[in-house]
């Protein structure tokens, strides 16, 4: 096992900014007051509520009433799609909705509850070779009665930034309104929901070195919002619950900071990143990059290595020291390839073959030259192995 520890799963999550965790404690100390409180504890702590509301808003562009709190971000995701949908179904006879192929589990698996449970079409918008969605397809997608679009903003396995500006004025025009899952946007691309012409945006902290179990969801002024907790009377009566004070004063926080450092972060990353993926192409034969080249978010290098596993590259990679990831799931003792791959045209075993490399603010020059100069033998190793075992094979049959 190596001493060494060189972090490069920043898309799963970040660590938390010491100065994010400066601004939390006092709400975790002193500062104990339930925010629907009226005495002095109480009203500290709807004091801190109100700032956080307000620092976020600033950097949506948004104004403070449209931005609820909740538990992360599988929940905003959750109370966009499954609220919106639901409100605009008991509006009218909307029963239709369109997700890219590439969203996210939450995403997915709440527009698979929504036809399972509620009955309603789920379309998936299908991607390009490179992971992009086009906005023709989401224009010959949308019908009548289509009650919501919901389309991330870039994605966390390949890293494939969306038009979503442009989705937005298509679904403007056809009067639906847009979702979009900005999780992996956060202190990389501008979150201007004016810009962006979405309806709905969903955040998450710990994907910006915030806490972990807290979030935000945007949700345009006068745009239908069914609540998925019911409760008290919490996030004007959108998000039931007493507050995660200290956890919004820290995404706050972490979202200003963010929003200080995205473009000298942005170039930085970038850099790295492009040594990552060229010197891994070069030294690697077989190897391949998947998603978009250029419309990617910076810090993302996802690679594929033709003949192995990835979940076995993992692991050595992991005794060396170096921590990354894959889409694929293990479910029931069986490798799922990642649905995201798959849809970009990958075989099963192509899939499977793929590691995902995600660079945060911690990340030197010096750790990348350390991957470049530990993958490869190890990518070796395991095709070696995988080579013996096939000699072998005709004995043990
Ligand atoms: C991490 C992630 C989520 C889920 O956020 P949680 O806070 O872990 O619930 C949703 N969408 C994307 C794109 C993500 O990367």
């Amino acid at each position: 096992m190596s001493e060494r520890t060189i972090y490069l799963d920043h898309a799963a999550t970040t660590p938390l900014d010491p100065r994010v965790l400066e601004a939390m404690l006092p709400y975790l100390t002193e500062h104990y007051g339930n925010p629907s409180s009226i005495h002095r504890q109480g009203r500290a702590a709807l004091q801190a509520l109100d700032d956080a509301r307000e620092q976020v808003a600033l950097v949506l562009g948004c104004s403070r009433r449209e931005v609820i709190f909740t538990g992360g971000g599988s929940e905003s995701i959750n109370l966009a799609v499954k609220g919106a949908a639901l409100a605009r179904r008991a509006a009218g006879a909307q029963a239709h909705l369109i997700v890219s192929a590439i969203e996210h589990h939450a995403v997915l698996h709440a527009g698979e509850y929504l036809q399972q449970q509620h009955g309603f079409e789920v379309t998936l918008l299908p991607v390009d070779e490179g992971g992009l969605v086009r906005p023709d397809h989401l224009r010959a997608a949308l019908r009548p009665d289509t009650a919501l679009v919901s389309v991330m903003y870039a994605n966390n396995e390949i890293g494939t930034i969306q038009p979503i500006a442009e989705l937005g004025a298509i679904c403007r025009e056809a009067g639906v309104p847009l979702h979009t899952d900005a999780v992996q946007a956060a202190g990389v691309l501008p979150l201007d929901v004016e810009a962006l012409k979405v309806d709905y945006l969903s955040l998450t902290a710990h994907k910006f070195y915030g806490p972990k179990g807290v979030g935000v969801l945007y949700a345009r002024r006068g745009a239908p919002l069914l609540p998925q907790i019911n409760g008290g009377a919490q996030e004007r009566r959108r998000r039931a619950g007493t507050e995660n004070v200290a956890g919004i004063v820290g995404l706050a926080a972490a979202l200003t900071l963010a929003e200080e450092r995205r473009p000298a972060a942005m170039e930085r990353m970038r850099t790295l990143r492009e040594r990552l993926i060229d010197g891994v192409l070069a030294a690697v034969p077989d190897s391949w990059l998947n998603g978009d080249r250029v419309q990617r978010l910076p810090g993302n290098a996802n690679l594929g290595f033709a003949g192995i596993e990835g979940e076995s590259l993992l692991l050595l990679l992991d005794q060396a020291g170096i921590c990354a990831s894959s889409g694929s799931a293990c479910t029931s003792g069986s490798l799922e390839p990642s649905h995201v791959l798959l849809a970009l045209g990958l075989s099963p075993a192509a899939a499977n073959a793929s590691v995902r490399f995600s660079l945060g603010h911690g990340v030197i020059e010096a750790d990348i030259t350390y991957v470049l100069e530990t993958l490869p033998p190890l990518v070796a190793r395991l095709r070696a192995v995988v080579a013996q075992g096939a000699e072998r094979e005709p004995i043990a049959a």
